[in-house]
């Protein structure tokens, strides 16, 4: 066993998570960090946050949820951007994003699910079943959202094995709809005075709100200084901070990622970058990359190409838009909060043409060559929703390369032949 491991054993021990499968899962992230993220040249100085932040998931990051919880905070785990975050802290609890990204587990949780369950849902059924995610276990409340239909239905079954509530999410975007998620909104409110035995008030509220705001407004300049010609930090890199957004520290990650920033400027000035001058542009499109589904960005950047967007949950879908900092009163900042939420373009919407004019936007906005969809198998809104946005990117004469993949390394080789001919295409 790693001195790491040994560190937090009995920490591990009493989240009741199975040491010895969890050592290996440690172990396998471990060596394919290396490759994908290590490996890089010319890469950031800002960066070592990040690597630290890593290598410590699993240990000082659970020692503090376990510290904030022995004080009596509560710790909230979500799998989607539309739970709004700003209530949980201001509730004083914890929002921790659970991720969901690895194969590890499968076996146990197709004991519940058919095969064909969209990976992501089959990860977070593991992770739990196998023992194997401390975020999880530390979780006093787990909050779904009926988005699609496989979340909506395995709740069902999870709500069995965890701390679970589900809020409700239209799916559409009219009058009616945004009267309902008001209702679960005030509803989430609720439940979270309720566990944490404290009543939201509008000061807390002000407060939760400015700082979620601060953290998009970091990933929104961060998403900018990726403009640059020759872009100053790697797609991996920055799916990296994006991912570590939803589960490290929300005031330290702001400040850490304040200063990455500015050495990124610097780059932009002095006209360094990750990549030679003349590198493929593209801007990633679809489903969210939950740690440690790095394979894609891998094979794309292996290809010589950057990544200099993505348009995803984890990327520019839960950080375009801000909440309203100028409301005074706590039923101003619920419809504010409303307002902000019921703006995300998720698949799960019909119709959804807004999510069509905003990848337009964001691969005009960042000089992409081309687009990238990524759709997991077996997800039918975005993998369906894919032939509208090739659709629409013929009309404005920007190339699509549409991929349909999971969490399994067997399809390596042909996905970098297609990247590798896509790319080649592009001239
Ligand atoms: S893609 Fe849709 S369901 Fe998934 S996290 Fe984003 S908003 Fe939620
Ligand atoms: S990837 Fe698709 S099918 Fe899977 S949970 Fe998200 S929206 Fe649902």
């Amino acid at each position: 066993m790693s001195e790491v491991s040994n560190k937090y054993k009995d920490m591990w021990e009493r989240l009741e998570l199975d040491l010895p499968a969890h050592d290996q899962l440690l172990g396998v992230l471990g060596q394919f960090y290396n490759d994908i993220y290590l490996s890089q040249q010319g890469r950031l100085m800002g960066m070592e946050y990040l690597d630290f932040v890593l290598s410590e998931v699993h240990g000082l990051r659970i020692q503090e949820l376990m510290e904030a919880k022995a004080q009596g905070r509560k710790v909230v785990g979500t799998f989607c951007v539309f739970v709004p975050e700003e209530l949980v802290l201001a509730a004083g609890a914890v929002c921790v994003g659970l991720c969901a990204g690895a194969e590890a587990g499968y076996p146990q949780a197709e004991a519940y699910l058919p095969r064909n369950t969209c990976a992501l849902i089959k990860s977070f059924f593991g992770f739990r079943l196998a023992g194997l995610c401390p975020f999880t276990n530390a979780s006093d409340l787990i909050v779904g959202e009926t988005t699609c239909d496989g979340k909506k239905k395995a709740y069902e079954i999870f709500g069995e094995m965890a701390p679970l509530y589900v809020m409700e999410v239209p799916q559409t975007k009219g009058r009616a709809a945004r009267e309902l998620f008001k209702a679960e909104v005030l509803k989430f409110k609720q439940k979270m005075e309720e566990i944490s035995g404290q009543a939201i008030t509008a000061q807390a509220l002000g407060q939760a709100i400015r700082l979620v705001n601060r953290k998009r407004r970091v990933l929104q300049r961060l998403t900018k200084l990726r403009a640059a010609e020759p872009s100053p930090i790697s797609g991996r890199d920055a799916l990296l901070i994006n991912q570590v957004a939803f589960y490290d520290d929300p005031e330290r990650f702001c400040g850490a990622i304040e200063k990455l920033c500015d050495e990124m400027e610097g780059r932009v000035q002095a006209g360094q970058g990750v990549t030679p001058p003349g590198a493929k542009r593209l801007l990633m499109s679809g489903c969210p990359m939950a740690v440690p589904n790095w394979k894609l960005p891998f094979v794309v950047e292996g290809a010589g190409a950057v990544i200099v967007g993505e348009e995803s949950c984890i990327g520019t879908r839960s950080t375009r838009e801000l909440v309203d900092e100028t409301a005074i009163d706590l039923p101003a900042m619920i419809e504010a909060l409303v307002d902000r939420y019921m703006k995300i373009d998720c698949a799960c919407f019909t119709p959804n043409g807004e999510r069509l004019d905003n990848i337009v936007k964001l691969a005009r906005e960042l000089g992409a060559d081309g687009v990238v969809h990524y759709a997991l198998q077996f997800c039918q809104p975005y993998g369906i929703e894919a032939q509208r946005v090739r659709q629409r990117l013929q009309q404005e004469g920007i190339p699509l390369l549409r991929i349909e993949t999971d969490y399994s390394m067997e399809d390596v080789e042909l996905l970098k032949n297609r990247v590798e001919a896509f790319v080649e295409m592009l001239g």
